[in-house]
């Protein structure tokens, strides 16, 4: 039977082996890296993504460009994953992963070229991440909770070129604040970011933005009645209505007389009162509602100098749980004086013409809220997440009290380091690791050409001043000149940078290790699909939409 070739593989399934294969999945990796590459920096681009109902995100956050883009090919969704799991780890650095990432890859198929195998490049790569995260926890400072100045630094590094740039010191503040006050100071230092809550409220200016020592709630109180303002607030957190039960089964009442109805509508009266003595037996001043309120039942809490909202957010529910110390009531019957939570004040106040309700002096007063302002939604949206990646990495500062320069400098430094480890090396993983340290000059390579400055001289002017033995050179991208980013205040946590190296270098690793792709075909495929490339493989796979690298 010689010659007969051997199907192990189902009909229709699709399979590409050894140089093929790698060369197919880095030109993908290469592509996802290059997507994000224009956004990297003070002087990054943003981007506009609009999704298939029409919503638009604009954004220059490198985690959320690549998960809203849809990929699918299978290697360019691994490099998605890095910028993932950077955002996961430590919220900031997701465009520089994804675009050192795409590096490795690239430096790796010139070695492919040059018949090295992809298993030495593997290995080197690795060598050479150790070596990297060793150099930057030697090039890393000290940073102390109490020092206010250097952890904005911090926060605005990371809110710069963002849509909060024309604000961010007064941001950066507010951000190290509310992280500040949350910090759990025993043992080790941990941030529990559920105790810091945002709130975005359009309508007035960015600056008009402040932190809240409390949380706030997006609702009036339900009833003009009520008191505007509750001291020594004890707070009765609903989960059921207040309000009479529908009948279970469909249930006929005949009424013939109007005195009957009038006693009708008497004894459903009676049953509410009934109802809401209970919350003002409990010794409740505040109720909180996730569901409704009843008419008559407002008049009665308004009656009784209750101030009450509705239909609070059960997110919301939980963070006042968590704040005033109260517990979640879901049966009216069983509520009792212990079930309360407390804050000093409630309060209902306009913000931008629209009422909302201010919880303050909470039993747990690591419960802070920022209260962001902005002219319109994407305004606001765009604040939100540089605030985001801002309250992370001043988390992620206070945590580990370790600090690097940025705008390149680390990049550069860590590259002149690897450069005479790979000397010290034998053999063909010399030329891995080599490959590894101009892979990471892709950081201020691209800095300086989204700034609009010559990539070239910058580097070489960048690499002199580090083999002077200046550590902290990097790249000011409003002047187009090195300096000392310490002194220009240009800070980021250790931990997002060797979070860079960790993740780039692992998903690299793991895809140049790949020599074989076996796609099967999905599961009855559909007639317009029949007789076609089958989805998921092929040259260029439907997510991808041959789109070549650079085009975005
Ligand atoms: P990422 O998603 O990787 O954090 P960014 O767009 O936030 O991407 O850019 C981060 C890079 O910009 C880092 O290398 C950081 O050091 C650099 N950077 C931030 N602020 C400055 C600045 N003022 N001058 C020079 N470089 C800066
Ligand atoms: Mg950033």
């Amino acid at each position: 039977m010689a010659g007969q070739p051997i199907f192990i593989l189902k009909e229709g399934s699709k399979r590409t082996r050894g140089r093929d294969a790698q060369s197919n999945n880095i030109m993908a990796a290469k592509a996802v890296a290059e997507a994000v590459r224009t956004t990297l920096g003070p002087k990054g681009m943003d981007k506009m993504l609009v999704d298939s109902m029409g919503d638009v995100v604009i954004t220059n956050d490198g985690a959320t460009i690549l998960k809203e883009m849809d990929i699918e090919h299978p290697a360019a969704k691994m490099v998605v994953e890095v910028s993932k799991t950077q955002d996961e780890q430590v919220g900031d650095g997701t465009t520089s992963a994804a675009v050192v990432a795409g590096e490795l890859l690239k430096k790796a198929e010139d070695l492919i070229e040059q018949e090295i195998h992809p298993t030495i490049i593997a290995s080197g790569y690795r060598l050479a991440a150790e070596k990297a995260v060793e150099v930057l926890n030697s090039l890393a400072m000290n940073v102390e909770m109490s020092n206010r100045e250097l952890l904005v630094s911090i926060a605005e590094t990371a809110m710069t070129g963002k849509g909060a740039e024309a604000s961010k010191k007064l941001l950066s503040g507010i951000a190290v604040d509310a992280v500040t006050s949350v910090v759990d100071t025993n043992g080790k230092k941990t941030i529990d970011k559920d105790n810091i809550s945002v709130v975005k409220k359009v309508g007035g200016r960015i600056e008009d933005s402040e932190l809240i020592p409390g949380m706030i709630i997006d609702k009036e109180r339900v009833h003009t009645n009520m008191p505007e303002k509750v001291k020594d607030a004890k707070i009765a957190l609903l989960n059921s209505a207040i309000e009479l039960k529908d009948t279970e089964v469909d249930a006929e009442i005949s009424i013939t007389s109007p005195d009957q109805l009038q006693s009708f509508l008497d004894q459903e009266e009676a049953m509410l009162k009934k109802i809401v003595q209970k919350v003002i037996s409990s010794g409740a001043n505040v109720v909180f509602c996730q569901k409704g309120v009843e008419d008559l039942a407002q008049h009665y809490l308004a009656k009784a100098g209750i101030f009450a909202i509705r239909r609070v957010k059960k997110s919301d529910m939980e963070k006042l749980a968590r704040a005033t110390g109260g517990k979640l009531i879901t049966n009216l019957d069983e509520i009792t004086p212990e079930d309360l939570g407390f804050a000093k004040l409630v309060e209902e106040k306009k913000v931008g013409g629209d009422s909302m309700t201010f919880v303050t002096g909470c039993d747990n007063p690591k419960a802070v809220t920022i209260l962001l302002r902005g002219g319109t939604e994407h305004v606001v949206d765009s604040v939100d997440s540089a605030l985001e990646d801002a309250l992370r990495v001043v988390g992620v500062a206070i945590e580990d009290e370790k600090l690097v320069s940025g705008g390149g400098s680390p990049e550069v430094e860590v590259a002149l380091r690897l450069q005479e480890y790979a000397a010290t090396l034998e053999g063909r993983e010399q030329l891995a690791v080599k490959a590894y340290s101009e892979a990471l000059e892709v950081i201020p390579r691209t800095l300086a050409e989204n700034a609009g400055l010559d990539p070239i001289d910058m580097l070489m002017e960048l690499r002199s001043q580090h083999e002077k033995g200046m550590k902290t050179a990097g790249l000011d991208v409003y002047e187009g000149k090195v300096v000392d980013m310490w002194n220009n205040f240009v800070v980021e946590p250790l931990r997002v940078k060797t979070q860079v190296i960790n993740a780039a270098t692992e998903s690299a690793v793991m895809i140049l290790r790949i020599d074989d792709i076996i796609a099967s075909t999905r599961a009855a495929p559909g007639p317009e699909e029949m007789g076609g490339m089958p989805p998921g493989m092929g040259g260029m796979p439907p997510g991808m939409g041959g789109m070549p690298p650079g085009m975005m």
